[in-house]
């Protein structure tokens, strides 16, 4: 194992050195920005992989608890929830970049400090029932799967809603019923929920989410045209909608009866 704090080629005098110098046999790597670690053997120049781990945990430290993200509950799921398993292999090793990546169907995986944030104004609690709107890859529903009772969430593209079926089951999860369909009506044959999250940007919220929403529920749902979107957090007290939070966004729309138009 190289010394704590030797220089790699680089010159950079960092931690990171000693950690791929003790999963590369000993040789001199750096890592160059906290994602792919560089070798350097003479001339010739091998990127080395981070475990998705290490990854993992650096995601949570520099991403999300530097953000502001407190709540230890979500911040443990993010910590647990493998992000490259719901993207297809060109991206995987790009899963836990500061960024949203590309699942098919011209849809995204959203940003990890996004879904972050939701969850955390979500306040979930381990009884709680809920409504995912627009399923994507599966990767925010399994982590809803780890902080609340039930899940059910919706997608419109059937080629997307198989897809996150078969992760959640290769990933072992049974407390989330994905359906096909417009999630912009809610799914009323479930409801009442105790939170509701919609993952695609509506013109205004959408009434019927609302409605399907528990007394003292939160929904949390994007609203706006693409270069002015707010991610309002409403509550329900005594029937009416209490507008607890607005944060800008940049969500891809949601399409449907209650959404925009095709
Ligand atoms: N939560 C997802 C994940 O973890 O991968 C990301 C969701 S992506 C940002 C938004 C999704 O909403 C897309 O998959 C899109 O097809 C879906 N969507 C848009 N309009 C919808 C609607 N009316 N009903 C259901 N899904 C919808």
């Amino acid at each position: 194992m190289l010394p704590r704090g030797k220089r790699g080629t680089s010159g950079r005098k960092s931690k990171e050195v000693v950690y791929a110098a003790v999963r590369h046999n000993r040789r001199r790597i750096f890592v160059s920005d906290g994602t792919k670690a560089q070798q350097y053997t003479g001339t010739r120049r091998v990127i080395v992989h981070l475990h998705p781990d290490e990854l993992r945990h650096r995601m949570v430290e520099a991403q999300l608890r530097q953000r502001g993200i407190q709540d230890e509950r979500v911040l443990a799921a993010m910590a647990r929830v493998p992000r490259d398993e719901f993207v297809g292999e060109p991206y995987r090793t790009q899963a836990y970049d500061d960024n949203p990546l590309p699942i098919g169907e011209g849809q995204t995986i959203s940003q990890p400090y996004i879904v972050a944030l939701m969850l955390q104004l979500l306040a979930l609690a381990p009884e709680h029932r809920v409504l995912e709107v627009g399923t994507g890859s599966g990767y925010q529903a399994v982590l809803l799967a780890e902080l609340a009772r039930q899940v059910y969430t919706i997608e419109r593209h059937a080629a997307l809603a198989h897809c996150a079926q078969e992760t959640l089951r290769r990933l072992g999860y049974t407390n989330v019923t994905v359906e096909i369909g417009d999630g912009s009506a809610g799914l009323s044959s479930y409801a009442p929920f105790d939170r509701i999250i919609v993952a695609a940007a509506a013109p205004e919220i959408p009434r019927a989410l609302f409605d399907q929403l528990q007394e003292g529920g939160r929904l949390i749902v994007p609203v706006g045209p693409p270069d002015a979107q707010r991610l309002q957090l409403v509550m329900k007290d005594q029937g009416s909608p209490v507008l607890a939070e607005q944060i800008g966004c940049r969500f891809v729309p949601l399409v449907g009866e209650q959404g925009y138009r095709e």
